[in-house]
């Protein structure tokens, strides 16, 4: 379950926008991006980003950093997840979202259990969700429509879990999540539509990266 443990907000500027890997701090003033808008490195402030003269290749890899660390995937488990793609049915590009998309750290972040996926997955790391009534350690366990997502009983106790309710019902959550704040339970009714997928993601750019 290895996991990218160097600076976070170093993302956002190498992107070259904002990826909201932090939670609320993402939109606050305190955000390394708004305040240092230039790519991270030494000459970051001389350079700025040249997306215009971008090879192809460029992009590509772009593309598939972007994805990658909006879901905080390694290189070695997004390509697994690419491999699973090609072999579903379908657009293997967009069958990729959707396998991200329906990771549990991803999903009890969309439910708004979790700020961010990063503290999504540090909460189930630590044993604090069930799946089907079982305790999961797993964040990059895939998801199926009807699973139903708890928080274990004796984590309810907890302070975090004690103040989340009202921070949930804050946080809107998409169509095909399926949740109650107040008992922090929640499920899926079915994988999204390509329109409530994150727009600035590119997969048609992500499959052109790895066919070539
Ligand atoms: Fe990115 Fe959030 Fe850091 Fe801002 S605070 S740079 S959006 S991770």
């Amino acid at each position: 379950m290895a996991r990218y443990t160097g600076p976070v907000c170093k993302l956002c500027r190498r992107e070259g926008e904002k990826l909201f890997l932090k939670g609320e701090r993402c939109f606050s003033p305190k955000c390394s991006f708004e305040r240092h808008g230039y790519p991270p490195g030494a000459h970051g402030r001389q350079t700025q980003w040249r997306r215009s003269r971008e090879s192809d290749f460029g992009k590509q890899l772009r593309a598939k950093q972007r994805a990658r660390r909006v879901y905080g995937v390694l290189e070695r488990q997004f390509r697994r997840y690419y491999k699973q793609a090609l072999k579903a049915r379908g657009l293997t590009g967009f069958t990729l979202l959707q396998i991200l998309e329906s990771r549990l750290d991803n999903v009890i972040y969309r439910m708004g259990f979790a700020s961010s996926r990063s503290q999504a997955r540090q909460l189930v790391t630590h044993g604090h969700f069930m799946v089907n009534g079982r305790r999961t350690d797993v964040p990059s366990m895939l998801i199926k429509a009807g699973d139903e997502i708890k928080i274990r009983e004796g984590s309810l106790k907890n302070n975090f879990f004690k103040g989340l309710p009202e921070l949930a019902e804050e946080r809107p959550a998409p169509e095909w999540i399926n949740r109650d704040t107040k008992t922090l339970v929640g499920s899926i009714s079915r994988l999204p539509e390509r329109a409530e997928i994150d727009a600035n993601l590119n997969e048609q750019l992500i499959v052109e990266y790895y066919t070539r």
